[in-house]
């Protein structure tokens, strides 16, 4: 299926970024959120990353502009009718996912393709709830969309072969280099990424070196851009562990089961760049 509209749910971190990649690529784009700040917030944040392109002289004002026509901003779900591909990307709890998914699956087209780009919840799943699970798949964008190149397409047990050309299809038009990726916990770049940052804690634990020469042994042994450490303060500690505990659950393997450092830190409220202090001070 040829996609010309896009519907993003969802006008937050992740929302508002998909929406600028597929303007500035001339799709057009109905940002649909339950909040009217959250609309306008959303519109900003656009306006604003599309300026700094503007200022590196990567687009002219005229191309924001023409970019900036091409996203309505909206709570109205109704404005979403017109999209062939909807990617809901609202806040990631599994109650509120599927009441939106519902709410689409009355209101869209029976042949429109629905995307989640949910971190954590399985696609499968997910797409069981609707009434299109053929036509139902997983579009994990990386943050900050606008920069990022990846894409993980989440193929759920039951998503059609077409629904998944066309949206490698429209990935590839945003620009990205998308990956297929079978639906399983963590996808696949979580799926390694966070092990090997809670292995860090473990190393940490055990006294092998300090947060500084682990950081340093995998950004020049590894050319990571970033330690592991750091890393996990960014995310958030909290989350790391989250992550890890859906793991160490769903594959009921001891090969995921979270640090006990990670753990202790999470308990004392040293979450990393947002409290403060995670790993180091801030
Ligand atoms: P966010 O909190 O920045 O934005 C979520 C938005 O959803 C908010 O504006 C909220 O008002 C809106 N919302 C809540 N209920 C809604 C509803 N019923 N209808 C429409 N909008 C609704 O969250 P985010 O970081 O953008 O994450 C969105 C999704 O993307 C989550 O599933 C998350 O797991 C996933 N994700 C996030 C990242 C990241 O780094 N932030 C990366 C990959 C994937």
């Amino acid at each position: 299926m040829s996609i010309q509209t896009v519907g993003v749910v969802g006008a937050g971190t992740m929302g508002n970024g998909i929406a600028q990649a597929c303007a500035v690529r001339g799709i057009d784009v109905v940002m649909v959120d339950i909040q009217d700040a959250a609309v306008q917030r959303g519109l900003a944040t656009i306006g604003a990353s599309l300026d700094r392109l503007i200022k590196k002289d990567k687009m002219t004002a005229a191309e924001k502009d023409a970019a900036l026509a091409r996203v309505t901003g909206t709570t109205d779900y109704g404005a979403l009718k017109p999209a062939q591909l909807v990617i809901e990307a609202a806040t990631e709890s599994e109650p509120l996912k599927l009441k939106i998914l519902a709410q689409l699956d009355e209101l869209l087209d029976s042949a429109t393709i629905i995307a989640t780009n949910t971190s954590s919840i399985s696609i499968t799943k997910l797409a069981a709830a609707t009434k299109r699970a053929d036509r139902f798949i997983g579009m994990h964008f990386f943050n900050p969309v606008p920069m990022m190149a990846l894409v993980e397409i989440i193929r759920g047990l039951q998503t059609s072969d077409a629904t998944h050309e066309s949206v490698k299809v429209l990935a590839e038009r945003l620009g990205k280099s998308p990956i297929t990726v079978k639906n399983a916990p963590g996808f696949v770049v979580n799926r390694i990424l966070v092990p090997m940052i809670n292995e860090a804690f473990f190393v940490l634990a055990e006294g092998l070196a300090s947060a500084q020469d682990i950081d340093a042994g995998m950004k020049l042994g590894c050319n990571h851009p970033i330690g592991p450490l750091a890393l996990a303060d960014m995310i958030g500690l909290d989350v790391c562990l989250a992550v890890m505990n859906v793991y160490f659950e769903e594959y009921a393997d001891s090969k995921y089961r979270p640090c006990p450092l990670l753990k202790e830190m999470v308990a004392a409220g040293w979450l990393g760049r947002k409290s403060g202090r995670g790993v180091y001070t801030y």
